[in-house]
């Protein structure tokens, strides 16, 4: 018996094998949680469906975070599907090339809003479409990185929607608490996915991290996925509002 056996986690945020959000979902099945997985359109539909297949998936949905109507829609497909669930992971992120290329100071303000939107307001839609679905005791989990409190040359905007979302998750976990929803973040190490690739500088960030993080090692996404199992788990019961950082150590260093 796993420490997730019974429990229904949907995960959002699967482009590709190389996700975070795929490291997380096979650490959760390995726990003997069932899945349901999103994926964000018709193009990377093809790509999640094998992974889907792989773990055994209860259903997969499409979710584009940036359309009211599919908020809607979750929640009807959760209602239909599972009726109550107990783990939400919130993987996603976006930000526009163009806005993290340049100089800070010239972030254009569809820039701000798109990158605030999809990466922030979404975790707030997504716990306000569900939390009637959640279970008494239910998880919820959105990964963020630690551009959100130092400044990092190239995170830009991201850096200020990660604030963003690192602050919504304490105001969920006080808004949700009482109903016993916890809701906490994850902040990586940098990792080779699609979303870190739009980075300016990541392979800077990766040697940095061999040289000067107390573990002299990168994070994985199967590192990633450990933590994610014990904030949806029992393990985590008293643990809420907290953002658990995953990354060699390296936030602790003055440089
Ligand atoms: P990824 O590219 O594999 O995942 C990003 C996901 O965001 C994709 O599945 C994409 O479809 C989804 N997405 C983008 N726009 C969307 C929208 N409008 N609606 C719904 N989904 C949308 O990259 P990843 O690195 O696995 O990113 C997952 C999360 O981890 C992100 O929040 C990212 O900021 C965070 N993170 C990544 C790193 C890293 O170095 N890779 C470090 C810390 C935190």
């Amino acid at each position: 018996m796993g420490l997730l056996t019974g429990k229904k986690a949907l995960v959002l945020g699967i482009a590709n094998d190389m996700s975070i959000a795929w490291g997380i979902t096979k650490a959760l099945k390995a726990e003997g949680a069932q899945v349901a997985l999103s994926y964000l359109n018709e193009n990377l539909q093809k790509r999640v469906e094998p992974l889907a297949a792989e773990v055994g998936a209860d259903f997969i949905f499409e979710m584009d975070v940036t359309i009211d109507e599919h908020y809607e829609r979750i929640q009807k497909i959760v209602e239909e599907k599972w009726g109550k669930f107990d783990i939400l992971v919130h993987s996603l992120a976006f930000g526009d090339k163009n806005d993290l290329k340049g100089r800070f100071v010239e972030t254009s303000r569809n820039g701000f809003k798109m990158a605030c939107d999809i990466s922030a307001f979404s975790l707030i839609g997504l716990c306000n479409a569900l939390k009637n679905n959640m279970n008494d005791d239910a998880s919820v989990i959105a990964m963020t990185y630690h551009g959100s409190v130092k400044v990092l040359k190239g995170y830009n905007v991201m850096g200020v929607a990660k604030a963003a979302l690192e602050a919504s998750t304490r105001y969920l976990a006080d808004d949700l608490g009482p109903q016993n929803i916890r809701v906490n973040c994850i902040s990586a190490g940098p990792i080779r996915t699609l979303a870190a690739s739009a980075v300016p500088g990541l392979k800077d960030f990766l040697k940095v991290i061999e040289e000067k993080a107390p573990l002299r090692k990168n994070v994985t996404q199967d590192d990633v996925g450990g933590t994610a199992v014990y904030l949806a788990s029992r393990l985590s019961h008293g643990v809420t509002g907290q953002v658990l950082y995953v990354d060699s150590g390296i936030n602790i260093m003055a440089q």
